[in-house]
């Protein structure tokens, strides 16, 4: 057995002494794998071969493959690499991937067009929809939650029979679908998500598979998954697995239990298989189209229950792709999310452990972010008073003469202008006519009437003025209308006393 290059480079061997010394020459690349060797030991044994017969150098694929990186990489990747030409009318036929195109076409031809001469048993179609949950949990609890996302530990066999249900559901190994997947999540709605939403429904849904892609999805690392066991093992007998359990199993148990070869066939194998896939394919389509963004509207995913019944549970997708680690989709326990029951069962049975969870503090923060936010949009909607910076400052004696003219009264510190609200004013006109020209604080606030916060609001609206030297307080709450005390302000309008003298250490005063 041959360990990879790396291994034996003496930054390894140190960390072997668990005393890791820098060097000047040492690279970057080095330097980092050491730290993950360190950080992460190698439990299992690289594969035997990296060169191919001929000598050739291949790829190590235990080697991550966004360990060189650049910072810039989305940008640069998108400005230098060349996207092949768009779809047209003339060259379509050039830019269809065939194969995928007959299968995905072909299975439900075959699938329909066996449905109308073969009776339906009721049996068969339990076990239908039975082995649509089975093969659909080996994409959605193992393929996605499992191995793209590490959401949880699953137990040597629990793995084996997630990665051979999920063969069952005919949409590629392990690896392939995990590295599309984790490119996705790292690249939302760019060019370099395979199934950019941004594209449309029907690219995100299944275009992305029946046409040529225009670019090479963008680096995502799948080295932890080369170095599994069982998914070295399903990638090697992806195509007998496909057949075993994507036809010949749902043919042979309803054939043999109950006697419908045939109905097995078309209902539990390929029926149950053109389901199984639109279901997958709704979570690329329908999860980044349909719904709310209750945790970021950034970026497309939306959370919606009618997403969650076809996915069997993925649905809630705003969540997941905020918290692509937490090992469900649905946090609360109302929300159908069978996916995360059967994880959740595993543990109990003691197959699984190590369930994920994101800390339930930053999940609210989100909403809380995301209600404000829209808070934000209603405040926005609406007419607010002056700013004191806004209003002129006015003396006693300009205050005194300008009431000949107009109805002026000063209340808080501010002068209002109650031309048209004399005759509307509740408690009648000559209360507020007798006040022309005079504070009427005490009045407004108890004195006569405490005033309700309604009456406060709209009294804001008739502000003119600031009397000089008559607003002492700026923050009292009688001078702020009720409507404004818990007014939303980004944190870029804040004019907090802090907000210009941070204080800065010498970090030696660091949190823990
Ligand atoms: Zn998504
Ligand atoms: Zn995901």
């Amino acid at each position: 057995m041959r360990e990879a290059p790396w291994v034996h480079q003496p930054q390894r061997n140190d960390a072997s002494q668990n005393s890791y010394k820098g060097s000047d020459k040492q690279t970057e690349r080095s330097r980092l794998l050491f730290l993950m060797s360190s950080v992460y030991p190698r439990k299992t044994s690289p594969p035997a071969m990296d060169k191919k017969a001929n000598n050739k150098l291949q790829v190590d694929d235990t080697i991550p493959s966004d360990i060189d990186i650049p910072d810039n990489y989305v940008a640069h990747t998108l400005k230098t690499q060349k996207a092949l030409p768009p779809f047209s009318w003339n060259n379509w036929y050039n830019e269809m991937n065939w194969l995928n195109t007959a299968i995905l076409t072909i299975s439900p031809v075959i699938g329909m067009v066996g449905a109308y001469y073969t009776p339906l048993q009721m049996k068969t179609f339990w076990f239908s929809v039975f082995y649509y949950y089975v093969t659909g949990l080996g994409i959605t609890a193992g393929y996605h939650r499992l191995w793209a996302h590490r959401s949880y530990n699953a137990s040597k066999p629990l793995q084996y029979f997630l990665a051979i249900v999920g063969a069952g559901a005919v949409e590629g190994s392990v690896k392939w679908w995990a590295r599309g997947h984790r490119a996705h999540h790292r690249y939302t709605d760019t060019d370099l998500d395979p199934y950019n939403a941004h594209k449309g429904f029907a690219y995100s849904h299944i275009g992305w598979m029946m046409l040529k892609p225009r670019r090479k999805p963008g680096v995502a690392d799948v080295s932890d998954l080369s170095k599994n066991s069982v998914i070295r093992w399903q990638h090697r007998h992806y195509l007998a697995l496909i057949l075993i359990m994507g036809f010949i199993l749902p043919t042979v148990i309803p054939w043999l239990l109950w006697g419908d070869a045939k109905g097995g066939y078309i209902y539990a194998g390929v029926l149950r298989l053109c389901f199984v896939h639109h279901s997958t394919f709704c979570v690329n389509s329908l999860a980044h189209w349909l719904g709310e963004a209750p945790f970021d509207d950034k970026h497309t995913p939306r959370d919606h229950l009618i997403t969650a019944l076809v996915t069997i549970g993925e649905g809630y997708h705003n969540f997941h792709h905020q918290f692509p680690m937490d090992y469900r989709n649905a946090i609360k326990w109302y929300q159908y999310d069978p996916t995360k029951w059967f994880i959740w069962s595993m543990q109990q049975l003691g197959f699984a452990s190590h369930l994920k969870v994101f800390p339930d503090n930053e999940v609210r923060k989100g909403q809380l972010t995301m209600q404000l936010k829209k808070l934000r949009e209603t405040q926005d909607t609406l007419a607010w008073p002056s700013d004191s910076n806004d209003l002129p400052v006015i003396s006693w004696d300009s205050f005194q003469e300008q009431a000949q003219k107009r109805p002026l009264c000063l209340i808080s510190g501010f002068i209002h202008d109650m031309t048209n609200f004399i005759d509307e004013h509740p408690g009648g006109p000559h209360l507020l006519i007798k006040m022309i020209g005079k504070d009427a604080t005490t009045a407004f606030f108890g004195g006569v009437y405490d005033h309700s916060n309604a009456a406060h609001n709209l009294l804001a609206m008739k502000r003119v003025g600031i009397l000089s030297g008559g607003h002492p307080h700026g923050l009292e709450d009688k001078a702020i209308p009720p409507s404004q005390r818990l007014k939303i302000a980004r944190y870029n309008e804040l004019s907090s006393p802090y907000g210009s003298s941070t204080a800065y250490s010498d970090g030696e005063g660091m949190a823990y």
